[in-house]
């Protein structure tokens, strides 16, 4: 299968079938730290792989900012491909450049690569002594292990005194690409207030809600907001995880204190994904002890769980209750409407992609489950038709994202069709099962039957059943007989479509 631009293929499968025989060099499973050379005679057109990976760069690039990307990414290169474990390998220029690329932009790597190809499943990136060194990278301290100081993209590639440590803001979470929506309003003026940094009536806020809602995304917003506007604060944010990952590694090394000193010292001071720590009991201890010290000394504390308090089992009851001092704001699903939004958004910031309406309809209609997923379907579609050249229209969305919107398909039941062609013809029920040939209940009924034949996957012959023992040839006269109506009768055809979209909706 190949598509309109320079022959590239479309579909994954066939991308990735192309690198064996165009080269690029595949390295072996356990050799990871040692990436194969490309074999001699290696083509210098670039190899559809290739393609994806200046794509999967340029992606990042607007996504993380030039300056960002420029000291990171850009020395980064692609080694090859190991179809065996479905690994993406990449080289930095040294140890210390391939663990931050991995620890800080891994996931964003990884999920670039798998908006291009789906079957992607890990990136690995090592140390390649002969890549180019970075300037930003003569900067930073290669003995030092990761600090968790966050600080503004801008901050750490300026060549300052400062350590070009920790992890960075993304520039993209930020509170003007955060659409706000009755779903998250509450959530998303609370970080404000707590972002301003002026006088807060509540400390600390407890943001809570399903996967990806923007938690994460307005932890973002809200510190790079206030080192805007306080650029010499200390803003810091982790992960639970890597909340007790640190508070474990330093009581094995005995120097909590320097570890509790950093943290005391935050201006504003957030953690994410609380629930990660339920039953850690050592660090639920420590946890407590630097939120009351925050608090206490006035300092902003900011903290997220994928539930609320009241249901966050395995943490402790004096956690909970200092919790709730503080305001509790939940970030709920988005309705239809916010969904079409976060499109719009999302694609004002892609002025080359031209996506219609009716598609975007489409994809805030059918991709409910959260933001990410939604994220995730628009970037899929817009990176396949920038590898192949082809239009975004409803056929290509549908191709493009087959599995996710298999997996998304409501499931409708036949009695739930039933219910609704019954009500919308006012009839009873049980006029389904019966075996009155009237034509004010047989219509009905044939239209019952050739809905439950178009959306759900049920066999004839169970079909049949469900319509009072029926046998299959009925059913099988009742669906064409309803094909032919529908092409001879507006007002028929008019209330097919009609339950068809109630049923779907
Ligand atoms: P969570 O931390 O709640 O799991 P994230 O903050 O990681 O979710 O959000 C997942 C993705 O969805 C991110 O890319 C984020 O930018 C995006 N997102 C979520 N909510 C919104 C929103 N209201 N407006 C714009 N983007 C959003
Ligand atoms: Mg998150």
């Amino acid at each position: 299968m190949t598509g309109g631009a320079g022959g590239l293929a479309v579909g994954a499968g066939a991308l990735l079938s192309h690198v064996g025989r165009l080269g690029v060099g595949v390295y072996a499973v356990g050799g990871l730290g040692k990436p194969v050379e490309r074999e001699a005679g290696d083509i210098a057109a670039p190899s559809p792989f290739e393609a994806a990976w200046e794509a999967v760069r340029a992606g990042l690039k607007r996504s993380i900012g030039a300056r960002t990307f420029d000291g990171w990414l850009k020395p980064v290169t692609l080694v090859g491909f190991d179809p065996d474990s479905a690994t993406v390998a990449l080289a930095a220029p040294s140890d210390f450049m391939a663990n931050w690329v991995e620890t800080h932009f891994g996931e964003q790597l990884l999920g670039a690569w798998r908006a291009m190809l789906p079957h992607v499943e890990r990136v690995a990136i090592t140390a390649a002594a002969d890549a180019p060194r970075p300037s930003l990278f003569l900067i930073a301290d290669e003995e030092e292990p990761a600090p968790v100081v966050v600080e503004t993209p801008a901050i750490a590639a300026a060549p300052s005194a400062r350590p070009a440590g920790g992890a960075l803001f993304e520039a993209r979470y930020s509170f003007d690409a955060f659409v706000v929506g009755k779903a998250n309003e509450v959530a998303y003026n609370a970080a404000k207030t707590m972002a301003e940094g002026g006088t807060l009536g509540f400390n600390p806020l407890f943001l809570h809600g399903g996967t990806g809602l923007g938690k994460t995304h307005l932890m973002h917003a809200m510190g790079q907001e206030f080192l805007a506007r306080k650029p010499d604060a200390l803003v810091i944010y982790m992960s639970a995880e890597k909340f007790m990952y640190e508070f474990v590694a330093a009581m094995r090394a005995k120097d909590t204190h320097s570890f509790k000193a950093r943290l005391r010292a935050a201006d504003v001071l957030m953690i994410d994904d609380v629930q990660f720590i339920a039953g850690k009991e050592s660090t639920q201890e420590e946890f407590f002890h630097t939120m009351n010290e925050i608090i206490s000394a006035g300092r902003r504390l900011v903290i997220t769980a994928d539930r609320s308090p009241q249901d966050l089992d395995g943490i402790e009851s004096r956690i909970l209750s200092r919790l709730s001092w503080g305001l509790v704001a939940d970030v709920n699903p988005a309705d239809f409407e916010l969904r079409l939004n976060i499109i719009l958004k999302k694609l004002e910031g892609m002025p080359q992609v031209s996506v219609p309406q009716e598609v975007v309809n489409f994809l805030a209609k059918r991709i409910s489950a959260n933001v990410r997923e939604l994220e995730g379907a628009l970037n899929r579609v817009v990176a396949y038709a920038m590898l192949t050249g082809r239009a975004i229209d409803m056929d290509f969305v549908t191709e493009t994202l087959a599995d996710l919107l298999r997996s998304t398909q409501r499931r409708i039941t036949i009695d739930e069709i039933q219910r609704r062609v019954c009500d919308h013809y006012r009839i009873k029920q049980t006029e389904m099962s019966s075996a009155r040939r009237a034509r004010e209940v047989a219509r009905p009924r044939q239209v019952a039957m050739y809905l439950a034949k178009q959306l759900t996957p049920r066999s004839l012959p169970e079909i049949g059943r469900r319509f009072g023992g029926r046998d299959h040839t009925t059913v099988i006269h009742a669906v064409k007989q309803i094909e032919k109506l529908r092409a001879q009768d507006a007002e028929l055809d008019a209330d097919v479509r009609l339950l068809t979209r109630q049923l779907e909706g």
